[in-house]
């Protein structure tokens, strides 16, 4: 496999063209950036642990029938991935109350949620990525009706797998964000599953063990990422 030109770069990650016209290579910055980016840093090694993370999750959900544009890993910090047409939507599954949640409703952070929340952000930095709802993705075709349903329903097992996935490693999945891609007709679970785009606590002592270290200045970053890289690897 070849790794040919530049197609891309966000704030967290570069996606690469390959020889393969239907597969792309995508390498994790150290790059950290929260709070739609007004707050950024760099994270030592966090490109090296997210790559290995997000390769290990995949890697499980296919293993549950789950569909992911993941392929292999390439080399520390760059894994081969199917190329997609990625829907414009961030969806986030809460579990409990955290974050934004708890900044919007004025919520206690930690709250149990009677049930599992799901959250639908447009992908547009300029307006800060707003909430929408299945009225707006209808009304300015955001998305089909087809692949919205589609999503509920892998999100909501996807939040199963994992819930269950993080238990066994004695973390709670508090929250988390996913994106999807259309392949080749196929919806794929896309973009990374790390400590940047989810929530875990440690089950127990409440720890911390994900980008919140960053966003509210707690410390030990870097072990916390790894802490995550070395229970996903057992
Ligand atoms: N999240 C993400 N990317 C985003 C926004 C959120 O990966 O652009 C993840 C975030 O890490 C958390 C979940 O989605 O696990 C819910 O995030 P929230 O809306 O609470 O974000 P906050 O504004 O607190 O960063």
């Amino acid at each position: 496999m070849k790794k040919a030109e530049k197609i891309y770069e966000g704030k967290g990650k570069i996606l690469y063209a390959t020889d393969d016209p239907d597969l792309l290579i995508q390498y994790f910055k150290d790059d950290t950036t929260c709070f739609n980016a007004a707050k950024r840093g760099v994270i030592e090694k966090k490109g090296i642990m997210n790559n290995k993370i997000s390769a290990k999750i995949f890697e499980y959900l296919e293993t549950m029938g789950v569909s992911t544009h993941y392929v292999q890993l390439v080399n520390e910090r760059e894994m081969l991935i199917r190329k997609a047409e990625m829907l414009p939507l961030e969806i986030v599954v809460r579990n409990r109350a955290a974050g934004s949640l708890c900044r919007n409703l004025g919520v206690p952070e930690g709250l149990a949620l009677e049930c599992s929340i799901l959250e639908y952000c447009l992908k547009n930095d300029r307006l800060n990525d707003p909430l929408v709802n299945n009225d707006h993705i209808r009304a300015l075709k955001i998305a089909s009706e087809k692949d919205m349903e589609a999503i509920k329903e892998l999100a909501l097992l996807i939040n199963h797998l994992l819930t269950k996935f993080f238990l066994r490693l004695n973390v709670e999945l508090i929250d988390f964000k996913l994106e999807f891609g259309q392949c080749k007709g196929k919806l794929l679970l896309a973009d990374e599953i790390s400590p940047d785009t989810c929530r875990l606590w440690e089950v127990g002592t409440g720890a911390r063990l994900d980008k919140d270290r960053f966003r509210q200045d707690l410390g030990h970053i870097e072990e916390a990422y790894q802490e995550v890289l070395s229970r996903v690897s057992r």
